[in-house]
């Protein structure tokens, strides 16, 4: 039996770590071969145990279709026997990565994050379809008005609402004798109260790490005191209002608003990313374009962001000590030796990407819900060679001043 170990990777910061553990993990083991076996368990798709169990064997099939050689058959087979079973605990899952580079062994990782099927046999684990499926930064989305609060923190794959308090602020009860206008003036205190301790609530875990960018819905008429009183670090951070009744909105509600919102929010990016390389390339400084460019830039470790075509994938050479990447085959000038073929050098630059800490940005090729024409994004990239990066600095900025000489 294949010794299988199973982990479970949550939070956005555990995935990031986990690309980069597996983009560093194959250059340790040269020459060995490696399986990558993701499966999509999107539980909107598949929802009932035997559509997931459906899921997981097709995966193994194209696996033991595509396998090098006999070696991998008694992994895949103890594989399907003890899924089958229920050995392993999948519970929860919107995605699995499987992968070995020993056929005696195996580890699966629970994803939180729903992956496309992607089978490999490789000189290296694939992270690419990890790497495109992560959730982004997280997220806060505070709900505030003069006595009730709510916090929810998630990303673009989930959400959960941390906590929901009430204040009680009309104070009916201790009224006594004051004057209608005492007991405005009260309330008003009390509110204020209430907005600042929820705020300071919010700055902390701001602190702690646990959300990078936050939405706020609010009564109108509270905006400019919240705006006020937000901690310098909060309001750097806060992207928008948005509109939900901060009593009564359901859940569901909350996050669909929000969801609209990380959408919109992350295509801007992928936008901004765009407008510059396309500044930059008109400026001729601080961009590679097309493949063969891209692969230098990421050899020489001057990438900023690599923009990738979704779906881009073309045959290259990789050296065996994984050090240096080529559209075809030559010799690695660090080694010397001749490089090997690979069937996709996408993938190995995206790990090298990952490995340099580079931003990596996917440009998908319909918008959400459209299924026709490919969007204009797409077009713009696919002019500029399909993959393109931003670069760091140019080679030529290390050219010493006319004034120097
Ligand atoms: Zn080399």
């Amino acid at each position: 039996m294949a010794n299988v170990t199973t982990i479970e990777a949550t939070g956005n910061r555990n995935l990031q770590l986990l690309a980069r553990e597996l983009a560093d993990a194959s250059l340790d083991h040269e020459r060995s071969t490696w399986m990558s076996m993701y499966v999509d368990l999107d539980p909107m798709e598949f929802a009932t145990v035997p559509d997931r169990a459906a899921c997981i064997a097709s995966a193994l099939d194209e696996a033991a279709r595509t396998a090098p050689d006999s070696s991998w058959g008694e992994l895949l087979a103890d594989l399907r026997r003890a899924f089958a079973l229920g050995h392993h605990d999948i519970d929860g899952a919107r995605g699995l990565l499987v992968y070995s580079s020993d056929p005696a062994e195996a580890t699966i990782v629970k994803l939180p994050c729903v992956v496309d099927q992607h089978v490999a046999f490789d000189s290296s684990v694939h992270v690419r379809p990890l790497v495109e499926a992560l959730p982004g930064d997280r997220w806060c989305v505070l709900l505030v008005n003069r006595r009730s609060t709510r916090i929810l923190l998630g990303d673009s794959g989930a959400f959960e609402e941390l906590t929901r308090f009430t204040d009680d602020v009309e104070g009916q009860h201790s009224m006594g004798g004051w004057s209608q206008a005492r007991f405005e003036r009260n309330i008003e205190e009390q509110a204020q109260r209430h907005i600042r301790e929820t705020l300071a609530l919010v700055e902390q875990l701001h602190q702690g790490g646990q959300w990078q960018h936050l939405l706020v819905a609010a009564p109108d008429e509270l905006h400019a005191y919240i705006q006020g009183s937000m901690p310098d670090q909060s309001k750097r951070d806060f992207v928008r209002w948005i509109s939900c009744d901060v009593e009564n909105a359901e859940t569901s509600e909350i996050v669909a608003r929000a969801k609209e919102c990380i959408t919109a929010y992350e295509r801007d990016g992928m936008l901004r990313a765009l407008s510059i390389l396309e500044q930059n390339a008109g400026q001729n400084r601080r961009a590679a374009l097309g493949i063969d460019a891209t692969l230098r830039a990421l050899n020489e470790q001057r990438v900023d962001t690599v923009l990738i075509a979704e779906g881009f994938r073309r045959p290259g050479a990789i050296c065996d000590h994984g050090d240096w990447l080529a559209p075809g085959s030559s010799a690695c000038p660090v080694h010397g030796r001749r490089m090997r073929p690979a069937a996709d050098v996408v993938e190995a630059a995206i790990e090298s990407a990952v490995r340099a800490g580079s931003k990596i940005v996917t440009v998908l090729r319909h918008e959400e819900g459209d299924m026709g024409l490919d969007s204009r994004e797409f077009q713009r990239l696919t002019d500029m060679g399909q993959i393109a990066a931003i670069t760091r600095f140019e080679l030529d900025d290390t050219a010493v001043p006319d004034a120097w000489e």
